[in-house]
């Protein structure tokens, strides 16, 4: 049986999609626990990735929000007092700028910029008549330990290239019935409609009910092989809308 006391790192994904693949890159998957603090909810995978025990929980079914993340990790806290570091890891949507070019299957990383912390709390603020929201919600800064951990890792990527694509490319060979749903969909359906495009209502396929001329599509840049996933670092933005 495993001991929570042995896990430091706790992981908390939104949603089922984000936990099956969580779940995937165990390098070893543990018995679960017993010794659960009795008021604690949460649905647990214990493992190890690398070195590193891992306890990984997910929201409750069709809730989503800071209010659920925050619940989730303070019952994961009950019961894995040794936790050190808390991830949230998961799927978000994309803006791209000009300085910026993010793509669907890229992965950022959030950290701090121009004196702000990591996440911003994008709705919360103020707003007074006539004049710009205010913005003033800023999530604290984590560990040093992780701050070092993301130059160390940006640094070997440099010389040796992050290999994501190889990954997952790995977890889909073992696990053939992922393939379907996490695969990478092919390039041709990555298409960047300009931001005051209407869309069709209650489409689910821009390809198909959207239409592609190129009047409303923004042309994005052609990546080369080596770099068809792309590390962006910087600020994330959260928030419950
Ligand atoms: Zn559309």
């Amino acid at each position: 049986m495993s001991d929570p006391q042995n896990y430091q790192v706790g992981w908390i994904c939104a949603i089922e999609t984000e936990y099956v693949a969580a779940k995937a890159f165990l390098d070893e998957i543990h018995k679960a626990s017993e010794y659960l603090s009795p008021s604690d909810n949460n649905d647990y995978t214990l493992g190890k990735v690398g070195n590193h025990n891992i306890v990984i929980a997910i929201l409750p079914d069709d809730e989503y929000g800071t209010t659920s993340a925050a619940s989730v990790a303070r019952d994961m806290l009950h019961s894995f007092t040794n936790i050190r570091v808390g991830l949230m890891v998961g799927i978000a949507g994309g803006a791209p700028s000009a300085t910026h070019g993010i793509r669907l299957g890229d992965v950022v990383v959030s950290a701090a910029r121009d004196g702000k912390d990591g996440v911003v709390q994008f709705d919360f603020g103020k707003r007074v008549q006539c004049r710009e929201f205010q913005r003033f919600g800023f999530l604290n800064q984590p560990s040093t330990v992780l701050r070092t951990a993301v130059v160390g890792l940006r640094s070997q990527h440099t010389v040796h290239g992050h290999q994501l694509d190889e990954s997952v490319n790995a977890i889909l060979q073992k696990n053939p019935r992922l393939q379907e749903k996490f695969a990478r969909p092919d390039k041709k359906t990555d298409i960047l409609y300009h931001s005051d495009f209407l869309h069709a209502q209650g489409a689910d396929n821009c390809g198909n009910m959207c239409g592609n001329d190129p009047s409303i599509l923004k042309l994005q840049s052609k990546r080369s092989k080596d770099d068809d996933t792309v590390i962006h670092y910087g600020l994330i933005a959260s928030s419950n809308h």
